[in-house]
This record gives C-alpha cells, sequence and structure tokens, in this order.
C-alpha cells in the first residue's frame, strides 16, 4: 500500500508527496504538527497542514531569508528572528561570527521541541551562546521595543491562525520602531502565483511601503512551497540591496553556500512582469 501526503494549496490544486512514515503527530496550543519521512524529499514536517521545511530544499528558503540582508551590510550585530522554530534560519546567522546576539521569538515551543528531536541539522544551532530563544507571540514581544536591531527577520507561517498578526500594519510599525537607524526587515512575503496567496503578498507589500523608504521584494525558487515560486521583502531605513551590496565584505566571510551567491543576490530582485505589476500597483 502507497502512503501519500497530500497538502491543499488551493481549493483546486493539491501538491502530493509519496512518504515511507507519518511519524509524528501532534496538537500543540497553537496548530497541528506533523513529520514525515519521504523517499524524495528527505524528512519534512507540516503545521497545519501546510509543508514548512523538507530537508531536501530548506537551504534554499534559509539562505535566501539571511544572506542577502548580511550581505548589504555586513556589520549586522544584533538579529531578531520571529517565528523560525525549526532553526534554520538562526543556523545561518550563526555562520557570521561578528554577530553578537541573535533573539528568536517562536510562539510555539513544541515546534523547537520537535524539530531539535526530528530535524537535527536545521535546529543545529538552537543551542549556540548567541541565542535566546523566547516562547511568545511576536506581535506581542515587539511592542515596546525601540531602536534595539539591526536586524529582523520574519519566518513566519502564513497570515492565518497564529502568523496572522505577523502581517498586521501595527507589526510592521513595530517592526520599524524596534530597528536601529540604519536597520533592516526580511520577511517571508508569500508567493505571487496563486490568487489565495498574492492578495496576502499584496496587503503586506502595501503595508511595508508605507513605513520604509526602501522596500523591495526579492524571490527564489522554494519548489516545496505554493508554486514552487516564493519571494521575500527587503525595508530598510538606509541600505538598498542593491546599491549597498558589498559583495567583496560577503566574499571574505568564505561561507559556502548552496544556493545564495553574489550574482544570485543581484539577480534575485529581477521580478518577471506580473509579479512587478503587482507590487506596483499596491
Ligand atoms: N519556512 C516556513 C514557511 O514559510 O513555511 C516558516 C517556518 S517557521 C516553522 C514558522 C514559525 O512561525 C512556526 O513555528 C510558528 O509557530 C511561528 N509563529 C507563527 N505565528 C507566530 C507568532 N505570532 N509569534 C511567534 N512565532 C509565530
Amino acid at each position: 500500500m502507497e502512503l501519500w501526503y497530500i497538502e491543499e494549496q488551493t481549493e483546486n490544486i493539491r501538491f502530493s508527496v509519496k512518504v515511507k512514515r507519518h511519524f509524528y503527530t501532534e496538537t500543540s496550543d497553537f496548530q497541528q504538527i506533523d513529520f514525515f519521512e519521504s523517499y524524495e524529499l528527505g524528512k519534512f514536517f507540516s503545521l497545519d497542514g501546510i509543508i514548512m521545511l523538507t530537508e531536501k530544499d530548506e537551504f534554499v528558503y534559509h539562505e535566501m531569508i539571511t544572506h542577502v540582508a548580511l550581505a548589504t551590510n555586513p556589520s549586522i550585530k544584533n538579529v531578531l528572528v520571529i517565528g523560525g522554530g525549526d532553526g534554520g534560519t538562526v543556523r545561518e546567522l550563526t555562520r557570521y561570527p561578528h554577530i553578537e546576539k541573535i533573539d528568536m521569538v517562536e510562539i510555539d515551543e513544541m515546534v523547537v521541541r520537535t524539530c531539535k528531536q526530528f530535524l537535527p541539522l536545521t535546529a543545529s544551532k538552537l543551542d549556540d551562546e548567541r541565542v535566546t530563544i523566547y516562547h511568545e507571540d511576536g506581535l506581542k514581544y515587539i511592542q515596546g521595543v525601540r531602536d534595539a536591531y539591526d536586524l529582523i527577520i520574519v519566518d513566519s507561517t502564513d497570515p492565518i491562525g497564529p502568523g496572522e498578526g505577523l502581517f498586521t500594519l501595527l507589526f510592521y510599525e513595530n517592526c520599524f520602531k524596534a530597528l536601529k537607524e540604519d536597520g533592516i526587515l526580511v520577511n517571508q512575503h508569500e508567493s505571487p502565483y496563486y490568487e489565495k496567496q498574492a492578495i496576502e503578498m499584496r496587503r503586506a507589500h502595501q503595508k511595508i511601503k508605507k513605513l520604509f523608504p526602501i522596500s523591495k521584494v526579492f524571490q527564489a525558487h522554494i519548489p516545496t512551497y505554493e508554486s514552487g515560486h516564493w519571494l521575500f521583502g527587503f525595508a530598510s531605513k538606509k541600505y538598498h540591496p542593491i546599491d549597498d551590496f558589498n559583495k567583496e565584505k560577503w566574499e571574505s566571510f568564505k561561507l559556502k553556500t548552496k544556493y545564495y551567491n553574489p550574482d544570485l543576490h543581484l539577480g534575485c530582485f529581477a521580478l518577471p512582469t506580473y509579479v512587478k505589476e503587482m507590487l506596483e500597483s499596491c
């Protein structure tokens, strides 16, 4: 008998993966958590029936959500990650020895615990001495934080369930205040392809654009996310991701990456016409 994981990406589109086993299922205070072992994608986990990461393609998401900002301002020292309980974003950040402090605000302690147990390579740096984990709602945590971070990375779930508040104007306003005067905000920005996610993507951009003097969007190919075409937001008070791109300094760190590279840094901001039109009409 064959066992298939089936994800409803829209009402009319399903994505399926043949799995060897479904080895963990639990409902936390916030969401349903499931872990699977597959034939082609390695282990993967879903929250409320949506894939968060697979061992096969998580490097794309985690490298892109991290290195674009660090290559734009290589002096970043204090970082806040909101969400990101699997640890992949923290793992990439810890590769920079000059980063002094990484605060991670993950609402669901059970995500961190299970990822440490079942995805040890992704969660490998959550115990780094520079990392402090707060199990709190990111929306609440950031209220009242002022001028504290060089970089905020919003590594959240979609804007339904616990992630909803992380797509609001109030949240982005608080991120703006929590950033230092040259701070950068990077957020997972949904997919432009199917209407359901494209609406959320445009809403998020509309709000961020109002607040930050520099607000750009970049893309990556993440095969196991809806449509595979994924966007990230880059918003900043000072640094422009292309004009201020510091290729030489980033190369001097000698990090071995599997997806991100300096050519792609420039290329990922070149967007398809239909996406540009969506963003311009926001
Ligand atoms: N790469 C992923 C994606 O886009 O599919 C995101 C991964 S990460 C696992 C997302 C995390 O955000 C989840 O563990 C979830 O618990 C956390 N999260 C959702 N809403 C949150 C909130 N309001 N505050 C803090 N963390 C939140």
